[in-house]
């Protein structure tokens, strides 16, 4: 009975002792369980703070993109408003000049009409606005069966006189000359620069025998002219002159001006500095190109 008492303790301990290793076995396998959970809890952790981490820069990167575009924004909208400023402007600027411009319409248009008509050096009509003149005035003598006469005046030696004294105070000459002619003939009267140092003047309803007293009176007056350019004091100056009127010489404009030029021509080839009326033979209507 003792016997079996103490076999009984002794299987207990056994049984005891091989269920506490079983406990110990489970707990070792719990502990390595655990540790291997703490151990990817861990690693799971450091992943989630890199992420995190990671989207904290991104988060941060994206502020710091969005301020400069919103700084970029603004700074274009400033651009923008001062664009549509200059813009609005502009075209204030381009209302004032419309208006402007179709205020002087006329004033502009009669300035670019007179660049165009007018010699640039003495203001005087040029050859083009005599030529279109001339075919109206005739035009109105043969309507109305009124005189007309042409004045064709040259300078004498004036290749000379600019050699002498230079261009510049030829063309000062040449101003003088024209303000001359300008200021002792008729409102009605054309006074023109025909070519370098020869003028024309259109007289309408003027006779032959009073456009030789003009002219005459003319030539005196552009002998006695003063010029002055710097500190040089000019005179003695001439002008030689050829005059032709409708209907008595010619009855058109090229032979108006033809006979007016060969007048012109034999003043120049008996002295110089005289008035000489063209010849009484009526000089044929040919064009300006048939001679
Ligand atoms: P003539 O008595 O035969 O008319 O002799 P001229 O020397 O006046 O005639 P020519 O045709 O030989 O020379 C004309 C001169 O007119 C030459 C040229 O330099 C001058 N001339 C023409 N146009 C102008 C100008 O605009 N300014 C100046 N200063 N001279 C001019
Ligand atoms: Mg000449
Ligand atoms: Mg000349």
């Amino acid at each position: 009975m003792g016997m079996t008492s103490e076999s009984n303790s002794d299987r207990d301990l056994v049984l005891e002792n091989q269920k506490l290793q079983e406990e110990v076995e489970i707990l070792k396998q719990e502990k390595i369980y655990l540790e291997i959970l703490l151990e990817t809890t861990m690693l799971h952790a450091d992943l989630v703070e890199q992420e995190l981490y990671r989207s904290h820069q991104k988060l941060q990167e994206e502020i710091t993109q969005h301020k400069i575009t919103e700084q970029q924004l603004r700074a274009s909208e400033k651009k923008l408003q001062s664009l549509l400023e200059r813009l609005s402007q502009t075209n204030t600027d381009l209302e004032i000049m419309l208006e402007t411009t179709t205020a002087h319409g006329d004033l502009i248009e009669k300035f670019s009409h007179d660049l165009s008509l007018r010699d640039s050096l003495t203001g005087l009509f040029n050859r083009r606005y005599m030529e279109e003149s001339l075919v109206r005035h005739l035009g109105r003598a043969k309507e109305q069966e009124e005189p007309l006469s042409i004045i064709i005046g040259d300078i004498d030696h004036f290749k000379g006189f600019n050699d002498r004294w230079g261009h510049q105070a030829g063309d000062v000459v040449l101003k003088a000359v024209s303000r001359f002619l300008e200021n002792h003939t008729r409102l009605s009267d054309t006074t023109c620069r025909y070519g370098g140092e020869e003028f024309v003047l259109l007289l309408p309803s003027t006779t032959i025998e009073d456009a030789h007293q003009i002219a005459e009176f003319l030539r005196e007056g552009i002998k006695n002219l003063h010029h002055q350019y710097s500190y040089t004091f000019m005179q003695g100056l001439t002008m030689s002159m050829g005059i032709a009127g409708f209907p008595i010489h010619a009855d058109c404009q090229y032979s108006l001006i033809r006979s007016a030029d060969t007048a012109l021509y034999y003043s120049k080839t008996h002295g110089r500095d005289r008035v000489t009326i063209a010849s009484l033979n009526l000089c044929p209507c040919l064009k300006n190109d048939d001679y």
